[in-house]
């Protein structure tokens, strides 16, 4: 196989390429925006975000996260966290705060975490999966007649049953007066619940490695990684690499 070098700019060129997506995400429309466009995307959303940044989470309220959403994270849509409206001028005031799908055509009322069973979303009461029952609000079944409603009897790690569970988006506040970490600021698309690398693993494993003594090491955090978390992880690292190595953080 032949190996391409890559000289130092074209390097430099690849990070801020990926630096550029971080911010951007989908928001150009697929062309790309001028230096002067994205210049003055950057610095609104820059004060945008750090005012308005949403943080989501997948729990039995009053108890822990057991799941911390990040941007590749799937919504019952089967669209990423990322494709839903995540940044806002004014953050709505009503609650439960909805997050809809922006991809063209989708139904999804409000960004909604399904648990996995490895690659697979849980299945329905009625057997089916959750890309069988409608997107739009109620979730009914469009393979069967005996669904009243997309519902689980899938048992969270936590104990407890996955319809006791619900998608809870929060503002900065309202995550901290839960005594839950904020992290860091950070100019990113879509950032959701992530604050840290311990954030890419399920909440109650973390209890249990912390339970059990040990602290969340990199190696911890690898042999209890669910598979999907893997995108998040290359996404964090990734950010945080650029992170310490341009300019941003001076913005
Ligand atoms: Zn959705
Ligand atoms: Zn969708
Ligand atoms: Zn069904
Ligand atoms: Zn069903
Ligand atoms: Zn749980």
């Amino acid at each position: 196989m032949e190996r391409i070098g890559l000289d130092q700019s074209a390097l430099k060129a690849v990070d801020d390429y990926w630096e550029y997506r971080r911010i951007v995400g989908d928001d150009d429309g697929e062309k790309l925006f001028t230096p002067g466009q994205y210049e003055e995307y950057r610095k609104k959303m820059f004060s945008q975000r750090l005012k308005n940044r949403l943080y989501v989470s997948y729990g039995v309220p009053g108890g822990i996260d057991c799941k911390l959403i990040g941007p590749e994270t799937q919504c019952f849509c089967a669209h990423r966290y990322k494709q839903h409206k995540t940044d806002w001028e004014v953050v709505p005031s009503e609650r439960p705060l909805a997050l809809p799908c922006r991809v063209k055509g989708c139904c999804c009322p409000a960004y909604e975490y399904v648990p996995r069973l490895g690659p697979n979303p849980v299945r329905c009461r009625c057997k089916h999966l959750p890309q069988h029952h409608s997107e739009a609000a109620g979730h009914l079944c469009k393979s069967c007649n005996s669904c009243s409603g997309f519902q689980s009897p899938y048992t969270c790690g936590c104990g407890q049953p996955s319809s006791e569970h619900q998608t809870l988006v929060e503002t900065r506040l309202e995550r901290e007066a839960r005594g839950q970490p904020v992290g860091r600021d950070v100019p990113y698309a879509a950032m959701g619940g992530l604050t840290g690398f311990s954030s890419l693993i399920d909440g109650y494993l973390a209890l249990e490695i912390s339970g059990s003594g040990k602290t969340i090491t990199a190696y911890n955090l690898f042999v209890f990684l669910p598979r999907e978390a893997k995108v998040e992880i290359h996404f964090y690292t990734c950010m945080v690499w650029c992170r310490s190595h341009s300019d941003t953080n001076t913005l």
